[in-house]
């Protein structure tokens, strides 16, 4: 299997690089965002808890997300893959998921982390706002309060696959397609 965690800070480009990874690679994209965006248009009791969270730029509890990522990978009992897309984004997901994989008798290959300067996040995700209708980009303080929290609870999840070996940075910048080259240029090494 080929598993993939897609890393970065919000607005690092993470959903559209997923998009042509899981083509190229026929695999199944798992953002955790993007779930917890589609319970919270269902209305579902998960999707209220989640967004009393999102909607001032704060993680949803690691137990509930633990949970929520556990019962998708379930799902796709023969896939070919997966792609992480916004998990893990603490420490305790990213041991649970390890746990979690080696149950089921497979590993993450990879980490790949977009790089993107902070100012140009900002910029991106001011931009978004105007076409995702997302509360989340939309103020600049609940913007900031998603990059504080990425620096201080995410970027370390950074280390613990570091220290497997699995880490490759990639810089965030440049045209989508090129950003693209470089990710397959890791990915092909599997
Ligand atoms: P972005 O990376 O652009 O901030 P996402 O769509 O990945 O956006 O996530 C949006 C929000 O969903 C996060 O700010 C957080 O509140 C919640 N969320 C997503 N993934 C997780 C996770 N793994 N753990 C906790 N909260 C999460």
């Amino acid at each position: 299997m080929l598993n993939i965690v897609l890393f970065g800070p919000p607005g690092a480009g993470k959903g559209t690089q997923s998009e042509k990874i899981i083509e190229k690679y026929d695999l199944i994209h798992l953002s955790t965002g993007d779930i917890f965006r589609s319970n919270i248009k269902g209305e579902t009791d998960l999707g209220n808890l989640a967004k009393s969270y999102m909607d001032k730029g704060q993680l949803v509890p690691d137990e509930v997300t633990i949970k929520l990522l556990e019962s998708e990978v379930a799902k796709h009992p023969s896939a070919k893959g997966f792609i992480f897309d916004g998990f893990p984004r603490t420490s305790p997901q990213a041991e649970a998921l390890d746990k979690f994989l080696d149950l089921r008798k497979t590993s993450i290959t990879y980490m790949i982390a977009l790089d993107v300067p902070e100012d140009e996040l900002k910029t991106r995700l001011m931009k978004r706002a105007k076409t995702s209708g997302r509360a989340d980009d939309a103020d600049p303080k609940v913007i900031q309060h998603r990059i504080d929290t990425y620096n201080r609870e995410t970027a370390p999840v950074k280390d613990f696959y570091a220290a497997q070996k699995k880490y490759y940075g990639i810089l965030g910048l440049g045209t989508i397609d090129n950003i693209f080259t470089a990710i397959c240029k890791v990915l092909d090494k599997a």
